[in-house]
């Protein structure tokens, strides 16, 4: 029997009613206005304060040298590349961009992406088949998660940084059809991927691993180049962004000849996607120089995590995750995400709320983004905070956990 017409509901009725239940679950977002540009501090609407929930690592998404190379190229190469950069839309900054990242991560090749969501889609969606199976983490990002339901392979969801549910699942898949994808730093959690001993199972049996690097790249290791130089391993598939540390935008896959000039053939979102412009990828090769040349761009950063860590300990400031699944609190310590974890979605909400009113930016991170009862505000460490900022902060999350606690 068919419903009437008439009495079907119009899509902005049913919408009304989905968006009526993800308010009454503090599941409701919305979008904070900035006025002007990115840095320690911030106008965030109409007020000026301090954020520690950006991905600028390095301070560099404002860098006045950064946004000068982007204008030159504004000159002389306008504001669109043209085309997808099969057809006509791949220009020479397109191409200096690729060779100068390539050499940084001492791979073969690179190529450009208009965003790491598109890369890992692009990346997974050529490499994979309904007959293959992809082995990933289960707190990988959601731009690897949906690659892999793209790509229509099975899909063997692993514990978190579980070495021996990557065995298992390497032995049980057929070989040579099983990829293993991971985050390095995990964007929710600021852990590390074991890389290394990922790496020795892959080679054991033989599975390329691919990592998502978005978190580590400029980061990690003295040079800044990334969980290669971090955990000395070189996975057959390495991603990276250019929105984070490198404060432009955009995305890069790096590896063998023969990968890239696959995905070239192959990769859907690549292959049929606008180029972005060629100035940013002038903005990015210049972030790319100031990484290599500003080591201390990374000391700095590496103070700040340890003076906030060791603040928050003095404070008894629960940083990390109490449930023992989750990885121990010092594994954190050497990345600039350090979550604060609150359970209730409310209460990382009513957290979020206190620090706004003291001046501090920390956005609340709820589900879907991180699993069911582990609301969190992501607090993030850059390069560009002064120490009496870092020092604030805590001070305010002391007094905010106080006044919950008093409540
Ligand atoms: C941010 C992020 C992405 C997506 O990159 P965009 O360039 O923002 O699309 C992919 N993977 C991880 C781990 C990320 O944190």
């Amino acid at each position: 029997m068919s419903v009437p017409k008439s009495s079907r509901r119009s899509l902005d009725e049913r919408l009304a009613v989905e968006l009526g239940r993800l308010r009454e679950q503090n599941l409701y977002r919305v979008r904070r206005v900035v006025e002007g540009r990115h840095g320690a501090e911030i106008v965030v609407e109409g007020r000026r304060c301090v954020g520690f929930c950006s991905n600028d690592y390095l301070g560099l998404a404002a860098d006045p040298r950064v946004a000068a190379a982007a204008r030159r190229a504004l000159d002389q190469s306008g504001t669109g590349s043209g085309a997808a950069a099969l057809v006509s839309g791949y220009n020479a900054e397109h191409r200096r961009l690729e060779e100068a990242l390539a050499a940084f991560v001492q791979r073969p090749r690179a190529l450009l992406f208009s965003s790491g969501w598109a890369a890992n889609l692009g990346v997974l969606r050529a490499l994979l088949g309904r007959e293959d199976t992809l082995i990933a983490d289960e707190l990988n990002h959601a731009s690897l998660i949906d690659g892999g339901r793209l790509a229509g392979a099975r899909y063997l969801r692993v514990a978190h940084r579980d070495l021996a549910a990557y065995e298992a699942a390497l032995r049980e898949a057929p070989e040579a059809d099983a990829l293993v994808a991971t985050d390095s730093v995990f964007s929710m959690d600021g852990d590390l991927a074991p890389l290394p001993e990922l790496a020795r199972l892959c080679a054991e049996y033989r599975a390329p691993l691919m990592v998502d690097d978005a978190h580590g790249f400029g980061v990690l290791g003295a040079g800044g180049r990334g969980a290669i130089e971090h955990c000395s391993t070189i996975p057959d598939i390495y991603v990276a962004t250019l929105g984070k540390s490198l404060g432009v935008a955009g995305a890069f896959v790096a590896g063998s000849a023969a990968l890239i000039e696959y995905l070239i053939q192959r990769a859907r979102t690549w292959v049929f996607s606008t180029a972005p412009p060629p100035a940013l990828a002038a903005a990015a090769r210049r972030a790319l120089e100031i990484v290599q040349a500003e080591p201390e761009r990374r000391e700095r950063l590496d103070r700040n995590i340890r003076r906030f860590r060791e603040g928050a300990r003095q404070l008894g400031i629960p940083l990390g995750l109490p449930d023992s699944r989750l990885p121990a609190p010092d594994s954190a310590a050497a990345t600039p995400i350090q979550p604060l974890i609150l359970g209730a979605e409310a209460r990382a909400l009513a957290l979020s709320r206190f620090l706004f009113e003291r001046g501090y930016w920390v956005a609340a991170i709820r589900p879907p983004t991180v699993p069911p009862g582990t609301s969190r505000l992501r607090i993030t460490l850059s390069a560009a905070h002064a120490p009496e900022q870092i020092d604030g902060l805590l001070a305010a999350l002391r007094d905010g956990l106080e006044a919950e606690r008093n409540a």
